[in-house]
């Protein structure tokens, strides 16, 4: 990524081992300016700041369940007893035993926030400052009375992130996403769109609505089709199990074919069927199913109910495992599953006469060009970089770990949560990502390491250095933060680095010095030549300046 490179080579940071990397002065100063603009719109919001630690008991994560959800991702070690501890990828066990404390309703609602070290084990780190195994996040948690109370602390905070997304100055759109297998709902994703992200939603254009596929609503009319039903027919697909395999042998289109996928869900085992051109959405399956844990059926299991090896598993005939289907197959007729035995796939198999679907749903991701579900028109494909993560979380974690209350009514009842997430050292990246040109990196005011750079162009004339250290003086005292560039370097190379560094305000204090004038430069803007004297009012101007494009 084009941040990763830049942040390297204007030193900003260094890599230890893979998603580990050192925060440099500059990098370190940048951070600390998103750090405080995100602190003072979780204070103004009404939100308190505290430290949670980063080394959890594991029994902790065991309680709710999330040590088992996590699985390897989450960093474990011992200690010298042999007592086992996590590195924390988030704090909802943590936050949630420290409110536990709280006995009466008088004591709700209030919302807590740090700033702190997340450890994940990342099986492929990548992409900078984007997937780390260790960084820095601000997360909040709100604890209220009941769910009109939660709607409440999350509008605050909803609010509080479109504060600090507009103040750092990116640009973002707000995605309806999953809150994956824990639960919680109103999930919204912030993300930078760019081609370099990693995340992939799908916006229309016309009423902005946006979502993920998986949790984007398929909306599109079944199409009928025409066909009447023919008869069943077995046929030989010697070793052929993918979807490409079998429809190129085949000689058929991937819609003309319908998956089984077979899950396993909290006990029950599952057949998904979803037409072969389309991805199954998980997230959909488990909403459909009404389970939190869902997981791809091993072998064994595969081979138990439709005894076949895997890539030949199909709905006619299965045993012991329930058939739901995508709503899109209710239209379809005459189609090919495989056939429950080795090397062996059906022909014209229909719904109804040939299997019974337990369940029909909305099960496949959507894809660019379905439509809107608000307003009708098509969607497009965005990638994007994910800044921030807000969601509702209801009681899963004050019910596991008794976080509970006396309410007004005499009643024991479990807080009820919310929990908002902004990463702090991935939002340094992405600004970089947004705000670049070919010289180097072009930071905005608000999140950059200094205010401006007062450039000496040669340092072994008296003049000029007597004036740029003269301005560099001032302007601090003036409250500008200034980094004064007296290396002993090339005129080229102090202004090429200046550029790479992106330091917004630059000013140059070279052969014009003796007539007390300098330039005044805004990276990425325009340059003025000035009296030495109308430097920081000129400065004020060009950085007020908007140069985003
Ligand atoms: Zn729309």
């Amino acid at each position: 990524m084009i941040s990763h490179r830049l942040l390297l080579r204007a030193g900003f940071m260094r890599q230890l081992a893979a998603g580990m990397y050192s925060l440099l002065p500059l990098g370190l100063r940048v951070v600390r300016k998103i750090e405080n603009i995100v602190r003072e719109e979780m204070d103004a919001a009404g939100a308190q700041e505290l430290l949670l630690p980063a080394l959890h008991p594991l029994e902790l994560w065991e309680k709710t369940g999330r040590a088992e959800y996590w699985g390897d991702e989450l960093m474990k070690l011992k200690d010298r007893g042999g007592r086992q501890f996590c590195l924390g990828g988030t704090h909802e066990e943590v936050i949630t035993q420290l409110a536990a404390e709280v006995k009466s309703y008088r004591e709700l609602p209030f919302t807590l926030y740090q700033i702190q070290t997340k450890f994940r084990d990342d099986p492929r780190p990548r992409g900078g400052l984007i997937r780390l195994r260790e960084f820095t996040m601000k997360d909040a948690y709100s604890f209220d009375r009941d769910v009109p109370g939660l709607d409440v602390s999350y509008g605050k905070m909803l609010e509080a992130y479109h504060k600090i997304l507009r103040r750092v100055g990116l640009p973002y759109h707000m995605v309806e996403a999953s809150g994956g297998g824990m639960g919680g709902w109103d999930t919204v994703e912030f993300e930078l769109p760019t081609e370099t992200g990693e995340s992939h939603y799908l916006r229309c254009e016309g009423c902005g609505y946006a979502a993920t596929p998986e949790v984007a609503k398929a909306t599109g009319e079944v199409a009928e089709s025409a066909e009447a039903e023919l008869a069943l027919e077995r046929v030989e697909t010697p070793d052929q199990r993918t979807i490409e395999q079998v429809t190129a042998f085949l000689g058929l289109p991937a819609s003309k074919l319908v998956k089984t996928l077979i899950y396993k869900a909290e006990g029950r085992v599952v057949a998904a069927l979803v037409r072969g051109d389309r991805e199954l959405s998980e997230d959909k399956l488990r909403a459909l199913l009404g389970v939190r844990k869902l997981e791809m059926a091993e072998a064994a299991t595969i081979a138990r109910v439709s005894g076949a090896p895997v890539g030949f598993a199909g709905p006619v005939g299965i045993k012991g495992a329930e058939i739901v289907a995508d709503e899109e197959l209710r239209g379809e007729r005459n189609f090919v599953t495989g056939g429950n035995e080795a090397d062996l796939h059906l022909r014209n198999v229909n719904w109804g006469r040939d299997f019974e679907v337990k369940q029909w749903g909305d099960l496949r991701n959507v894809e660019a060009g379905d439509s809107c579900p608000k307003c009708g028109e098509a969607l497009t494909a965005y990638r994007g970089i994910e800044l921030a993560h807000i969601f509702k979380l209801g009681t899963i974690y004050s019910e596991a770990l008794e976080a509970e209350f006396l309410d007004e009514d005499g009643q024991r009842k479990a807080m009820v949560m919310g929990c908002y997430g902004i990463g702090t050292t991935r939002m340094m990246a992405a600004v970089v990502e947004q705000f670049q040109d070919e010289a180097g990196i072009i930071w905005p005011p608000a999140v950059a390491p200094f205010d401006v750079v007062v450039i000496c162009v040669n340092q072994d004339d008296e003049i000029q250095r007597g004036l740029a250290e003269k301005l560099y003086r001032e302007l601090g005292e003036a409250g500008l933060e200034v980094l004064l560039e007296d290396r002993d370097e090339r005129p080229g190379v102090k202004f090429k680095d200046a550029d790479l560094m992106g330091i917004p305000g630059q000013v140059v204090v070279g052969r014009l010095a003796g007539e007390g004038k300098v330039e005044v430069r805004r990276r990425g803007g325009r340059t003025e030549t000035v009296e030495a004297e109308q430097v920081k009012g000129t400065l004020d101007e060009l950085l007020n300046e908007d140069t985003s494009g």
